[in-house]
């Protein structure tokens, strides 16, 4: 079976996309954990944060750049909003495709895990 968000980078599973380019794709999240709930990805597939090699951390920031873009568009980035990468079992992660959580347009809590 192939993987999730792959299957959304090629447009067979359908999303609710926001911003795509040439690098990576954003959509949002199936099941939001608040008002803006958004996922930026690469279209490659990198299974993990683990598996991002040495000369792939400018996509990273490009992912990055493209979140702080979509939070100013979300309307959220006066009060403020969070970026969340889970990785591995332990850290969370439960699609296996490198994915960088947007969260905003609440109080999010104080909990670091
Ligand atoms: P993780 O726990 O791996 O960091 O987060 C995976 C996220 O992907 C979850 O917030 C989950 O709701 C979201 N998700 C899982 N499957 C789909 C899907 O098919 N479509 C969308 N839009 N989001 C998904
Ligand atoms: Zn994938």
């Amino acid at each position: 079976m192939e993987c999730v968000f792959c299957q959304i980078v090629a447009g067979k599973l359908p999303s609710d996309i926001i911003y795509q380019d040439d690098e990576v794709i954003a959509f949002r999240d199936i099941n939001p954990q608040s008002p803006t709930h958004v996922l930026i990805i690469p279209r490659k597939h990198i299974a993990s944060l683990a598996e991002l090699a040495e000369g792939e951390a400018s996509l990273m920031g490009h992912m990055v750049n493209i979140a702080n873009q979509l939070a100013t568009k979300e309307g959220v980035a006066q009060n403020g909003y969070r970026l969340v990468v889970n990785c591995g079992q332990e850290g969370g992660q439960l699609v296996p495709h490198l994915h960088l959580h947007l969260l905003g347009g609440r109080q999010l809590s104080g909990t670091m895990g």
